[in-house]
């Protein structure tokens, strides 16, 4: 085969990888994004816990995992149409990027489901960000058109020191987890630590 087509063919490989990690809606990354980027640097820290420390630039000992789910959402869908539905979850996702440095993940894994990979941080320190992206979510209108609509957020947080989880998706359910009791038994527009919940 010419190098011409074989450089097409690895360009081609190269766009469709690419396609196959990200939400279409948002431009995120989706769960499958998500879980790849993650494992990567779930492994590097695994690694940088270990003896090689010393001999890396950027050193980074702690992962936390900020879960976030958007409240009553299908409320929103009912009562202003699924078109604004999307909208917000658009707009939710532009100050969720905000709000995150760039070697930090952000990825949406399910319908008004998200996930922030926060490389470095400790649980309280993802905690404090969790807190400041709900805050700013729920004084934020995120559609001017329609200003009866508010959005509030259910968070959960999960550091890898405290948790001791084994792996990614470990991890992710033990944030999923805290979320779940801000949802059911704090009342939702709240974040839990998964510490506080054993
Ligand atoms: P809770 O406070 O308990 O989280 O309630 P909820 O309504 O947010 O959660 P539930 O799981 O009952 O409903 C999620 C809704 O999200 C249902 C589904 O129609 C909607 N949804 C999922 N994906 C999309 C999407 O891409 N766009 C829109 N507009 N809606 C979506
Ligand atoms: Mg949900
Ligand atoms: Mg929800």
């Amino acid at each position: 085969m010419p190098k011409s087509e074989i450089k097409k063919l690895k360009d081609e490989i190269n766009r469709l990888r690419k396609l196959i990690i990200k939400d279409e809606l948002t431009g995120v990354l989706n769960r499958r994004g998500i879980k790849e980027k993650f494992e990567t640097l779930f492994k590097e820290t695994l690694y940088l816990q270990g003896k090689h420390k010393s001999k890396r630039k950027i050193e980074i000992e702690n992962i936390s995992v900020i879960f976030i789910d958007i409240d009553d959402f299908k409320k929103i869908n009912d009562a202003f149409g699924h078109a604004a539905g999307d909208k917000v979850l658009k707009v939710a996702v532009e100050v969720f990027k905000k709000k995150i440095r760039g070697i930090d993940l952000l990825g949406r894994i399910g319908g008004e489901e998200f996930v922030v990979v926060l490389a470095g941080a400790t649980e309280n320190e993802a905690y404090e960000k969790a807190e400041e992206i709900r805050k700013h979510i729920q004084k934020r209108c995120l559609i001017p058109k329609n200003k009866n609509l508010k959005i509030t957020l259910s968070i959960g947080v999960a550091s890898l020191k405290k948790s001791k989880a084994k792996d990614v998706m470990g991890l992710i359910s033990m944030a999923d987890k805290a979320m779940y009791e801000a949802k059911t038994n704090r009342g939702k527009n709240n974040t839990v630590k998964h510490s506080e919940i054993g």
